[in-house]
C-alpha cells in the first residue's frame, strides 16, 4: 500500500540537494555528443504547484527552494548554482518571475535538457502520481511507465545508447527498501558497469541508510562519491535531519564543482546547515 506523496515535501532542502547533484551530472553528460539514456526509477509527479493544498500543509519548500530563490542574486556567483537557478526560473508559470510558484521534480529537470539523440524512461508505481505525471507536457522521447522502478531498471539494462544515467529516489516507506535498493544496484552495475547512478537517501536518527551504504561497499562496487547535506543535528531532530546522495561512477571534476556550490548553498539553509562530500568508496 503506497501512501507517500511527494507533493507534501516538494521543494524541501532534500529536493534542492538532489536536483543540484542531478543537474551537475546532466551538465557533464551534455559536454559530449554521444547519446544518453536516463532512467528515473521513482519519478513522482514531475512539477509541483506550490499553492497546492498538500504542499502548503507542511510548507517545506519555505526552508528549501524558497530560501535559495530569495538569495539567488548572491548564490549566482557560483557558476553551477547560477545555471541551476536559471533552470528553476524556467519552471515558473510566468516569464521573468519574481515569485516562486512551482517546484520542478526530477522528470522535469531531466526532460528539459533531453537532446534528439537521448532517451528518458520514467517509472512511477503510485496510480495517482502516475496520472499526474502523464498530464505533464514532457518531450516526445520520454517513456512513462506505470510500474515498479527497481525491477523496471533491471529489465531496461543494458540500454541501446553508449551512456547511461540513473536516478534512484525512493520514498523509503518500508525499511526493507534500503536492502532492496542495494540489491538492485548491485545487479544493475553488473549489467551496466560504466553507468552513472545517483541514489538518494534520507538521514534519519535511526540511521537506516547505513545498511544501504554498507551493502554497496560489501558488494564490491568501486568509485562511489558521497554528498551529505545536514540541516540539523541527529540529536535535535525526530525526523529527517539531512539528505544524502551517492554517485556511482561520477564524471571527473564533479566532486569539486559540487563542493564549491554546496559550500555556498548550505549556509543559506540555516546556521546549523553543513555539507560534506567524500569518496565513500574510491576507485
Ligand atoms: N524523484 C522525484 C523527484 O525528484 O521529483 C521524487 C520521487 S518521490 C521521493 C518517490 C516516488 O516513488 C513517489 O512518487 C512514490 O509514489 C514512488 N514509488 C514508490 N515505490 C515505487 C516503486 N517501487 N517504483 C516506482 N515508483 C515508486
Amino acid at each position: 500500500m503506497l501512501s507517500y506523496q511527494h507533493a507534501y515535501h516538494a521543494g524541501n532542502f532534500a529536493d534542492v540537494h538532489k536536483h543540484l547533484v542531478l543537474y551537475a551530472i546532466i551538465d557533464h553528460l551534455l559536454r559530449k555528443v554521444s547519446s544518453v539514456t536516463y532512467i528515473d526509477t521513482h519519478a513522482g509527479r514531475g512539477r509541483y504547484p506550490l499553492n497546492a493544498e498538500e504542499t502548503l500543509r507542511l510548507g517545506e519548500y519555505r526552508d528549501g527552494a524558497e530560501k535559495l530563490w530569495k538569495e539567488r542574486g548572491r548564490l549566482a556567483e557560483d557558476p553551477l548554482l547560477a545555471d541551476w537557478l536559471e533552470g528553476l526560473a524556467a519552471a515558473q508559470s510566468r516569464q521573468n518571475p519574481t515569485e516562486l510558484d512551482h517546484y520542478p521534480g526530477s522528470p522535469w529537470w531531466l526532460a528539459q535538457r533531453l537532446r534528439e539523440q537521448d532517451a528518458l524512461r520514467l517509472f512511477e508505481l503510485h496510480p495517482r502520481e502516475h496520472e499526474h505525471l502523464s498530464r505533464q507536457q514532457l518531450a516526445d522521447r520520454v517513456r512513462q511507465v506505470h510500474g515498479d522502478g527497481l525491477s523496471g531498471l533491471i529489465e531496461s539494462l543494458p540500454v541501446a545508447t553508449p551512456r547511461l544515467c540513473v536516478l534512484v529516489d525512493p520514498s523509503y516507506e518500508r525499511k526493507e527498501e534500503y536492502g532492496e535498493v542495494a540489491a538492485t544496484l548491485l545487479e544493475a552495475m553488473r549489467k551496466a558497469r560504466h553507468g552513472i547512478v545517483l541514489v538518494w537517501y534520507p538521514l534519519l536518527p535511526a540511521g537506516r541508510h547505513e545498511a544501504l551504504l554498507d551493502a554497496l561497499k560489501a558488494g564490491g562496487l568501486r568509485k562511489i562519491w558521497r554528498s551529505e547535506l545536514r540541516v540539523a543535528s541527529p540529536q535535535s531532530e525526530r525526523g529527517m535531519y539531512g539528505s544524502g546522495m551517492l554517485v556511482i561512477n561520477p564524471p571527473w571534476g564533479l566532486d569539486r564543482r559540487l563542493e564549491d556550490a554546496m559550500a555556498r548553498l548550505a549556509p543559506v539553509l540555516g546556521d546549523a546547515s553543513r555539507h560534506r562530500g567524500d569518496w565513500w568508496v574510491p576507485e
